[in-house]
């Protein structure tokens, strides 16, 4: 079995604050891009462990979120910014059977959850596709799962494996922190969290082979509602063919083809 991990910096224990761990000015950032790179290391070893022959990180926090100098000398990462076109990195994701994802968090607008976002903090207000919110973990799911590859492991923040579960039946989760409110949160130590991180990677593997977690697909045709923060965000859709401006801060896009629609 070859994993594609992807990953990110919000859902490591530890790490609750914006300013502070997760955007590349903060003055804890470089101490949190170590301790997300733990965590994925303690995967990757379960992996390893398990029976795997390759497995690739990818580094998905916006400006990149791990630690390169301190990875698994098993794995091989993806990453660097800007991040390439899509369509040059599903010719490498193409050569992977499953995905995991780790570090994740919740959707923005969870009150609870720690760090909660939908790819940008500071422009993206909320996602929804045929009517159904949505959020990161949802776009990269559904993105590989119409390529065939399930998503059978996620692991960060407690909000963020509920989500998971609810999207994904069989998928094995497990959580290392427990939001309290949007930068505040209960964290296991880092110990603790890389021994179950590590353990979940085993049982993850294991309990696919045992009966395999299906690909998310859900049916088209696609429609995307984009709402941001401010108005000149969803300026850069006028003139775009299959998107709509519903009012000043929301567009529409449309599409029977999902991996065009989720990241428009
Ligand atoms: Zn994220």
């Amino acid at each position: 079995m070859k994993i594609a991990i992807m990953t990110d910096l919000e859902g490591t224990a530890g790490v609750t604050s914006f300013h502070e761990e997760t955007y590349p000015e903060g003055r804890h950032h470089i101490l949190a891009r170590q301790l997300a790179m733990a965590e994925v290391n303690a995967a990757v070893d379960g992996f390893l462990e398990a029976g795997c022959s390759d497995v690739l990180i990818i580094d998905g926090h916006g400006p990149g979120g791990l630690w390169f100098e301190h990875m698994h000398p098993e794995a091989k990462m993806l990453h660097g910014r800007p991040t390439a076109p899509r369509s040059v990195r599903d010719t490498v994701l193409q050569d992977y059977d499953v995905t995991v994802i780790i570090g994740q968090h919740a959707m923005s607008g969870v009150a609870t959850s720690n760090l909660n976002h939908t790819q940008s903090s500071r422009s993206i207000y909320s996602l929804t596709l045929n009517d159904r919110p949505i959020g990161e973990i949802a776009q990269w799911t559904l993105y590989h799962g119409a390529v065939g590859m399930p998503l059978i492991y996620l692991t960060g923040e407690e909000a963020a494996c509920t989500a998971a579960e609810d999207l994904v039946p069989g998928v094995a989760t497990v959580a290392v922190k427990r939001g309290l409110s949007r930068e505040s949160a209960v964290s296991v130590s880092k110990e603790k969290a890389r021994s179950m991180i590590h353990a979940g990677a085993i049982r993850a593997v294991e309990q696919h082979r045992a009966r395999p977690v299906a690909p998310l697909v859900w049916d088209g045709p696609f429609v995307l509602v984009k709402r941001y923060f401010h108005t000149h965000e969803a300026d850069r859709y006028d003139g775009v063919a299959n998107a709509e401006r519903l009012d000043g801060q929301t567009v529409r896009i449309t599409g029977e083809d999902i991996r065009q629609v989720l990241y428009a």
